[in-house]
This record gives structure tokens, sequence and C-alpha cells, in this order.
């Protein structure tokens, strides 16, 4: 199934300039829905995976039912302030200003080989942030996989040196 067909682009949204990549188009169809997360199976099926990451919060939609499929968990990256238990956390900078990601400190166990699926690579500074997370608790990194693609942005420059795997690109 061509995917790409199922996105729905914004122009101008949420600013001017921004040429937004609206997935619900995609996410209520449920032969679309299905072929996503059977094809973002397909992408990582010679990597062995321990535990599925997703970063909040569309990052959610699309690790947790890969999770279900191959048969593995699935850990939350939130953004501060919302994992009730002891966190690390990791800043990264942004356009303006700074950003920071959480993870729960119990969430990997050292040597688990971690799968982290995100909806949308920009610059790559979510997954980056996320990727040093896994790492930081001795996971090791076995892939990066997206829906979609910006490829102008150079994301997958930042992420040099991970296995990056993505449906669609723009
Ligand atoms: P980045 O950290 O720059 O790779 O940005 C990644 C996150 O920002 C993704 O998880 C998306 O949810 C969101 N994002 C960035 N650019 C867009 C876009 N053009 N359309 C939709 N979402 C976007």
């Amino acid at each position: 199934m061509d995917l790409k067909e199922k996105i729905r682009v914004i122009d101008g949204f949420p600013a001017e300039g921004i040429s937004f990549k609206d997935i619900t188009t995609l996410l209520k169809d449920a032969d679309a829905l299905k072929d996503c997360i059977n094809q973002m199976a397909e992408r990582f099926k010679d990597v062995h995976v321990d535990i599925v990451i997703g970063p909040e919060s569309r990052g959610f939609i699309f690790a947790t039912p890969l999770a279900y499929l191959l048969g593995t968990g699935f850990v939350p990256v939130r953004k501060p302030g919302k994992l009730p238990a002891e966190t690390i956390s990791y800043e990264y900078k942004l356009e303006y200003g700074t950003d920071k990601l959480e993870i729960h400190k119990d969430a990997i166990q050292p040597g688990q080989k971690v799968l982290i699926i995100d909806d949308l690579l920009a610059t790559g500074g979510t997954m980056y942030a996320a990727a040093k997370l896994v790492e930081k608790l001795g996971g090791e990194v076995v892939g990066l996989g997206f829906l979609i693609e910006l490829n102008d942005l150079n994301g997958r420059e930042k992420l040099e040196g991970y296995k990056v795997e993505s449906l669609i690109q723009y």
C-alpha cells in the first residue's frame, strides 16, 4: 500500500513556513494502520529486539502496536514531570531554547536491545535524545524507525551510526 497517499499535508501549520504532516488521516484508515505497523516490523525483521520505545506523544501510537506484534514490552519516553517514579533526563537544543526528555530509571536493563519508534524524523533532536537516554541506562539501540522522514532537515546525519528506517520520505 502507498502510505504516503494517506498522509494529509497542511502548509502553514502550526506556524508559517512549516509543512505539517498530519498522520490522523492514516490512523483512521484500518488497512493503512495495519499495513504501516506491518511494514515497520518488516524493516527490523533481522534485528533482535527486547523492548520498543516511543517518545511522547505520537511515538506512543506506533511503538506500542509494533511492540505487541514483535512480542516485546513498550517503554515511554516523556516530557519532564510526567513519569511518576525515578527518572533520568536528557536536555537538547531546539531552534529557540532547549527541551528535555525523561525515562524511568528502571525501564531498561543493561544489555537490552532497544528499538525506538517515532512518527516523524525532522532534525533528529528528539530521537537523538531518546537514544542517549537508552544508552545512559546501558541499553543497546538496535534500530530507529519512523513513519515519515523529512529529507531536507538532515536528521539522518544527526543519527549517523544507527540503523535508521523510514517508510515515507518528503
Ligand atoms: P525533530 O526532533 O526535529 O526530529 O522533530 C521530531 C518531532 O517533531 C516529531 O516527533 C514530530 O511529531 C514533530 N514534527 C516536526 N516537524 C513536523 C512536521 N513537519 N509535521 C508534523 N510533525 C512534525
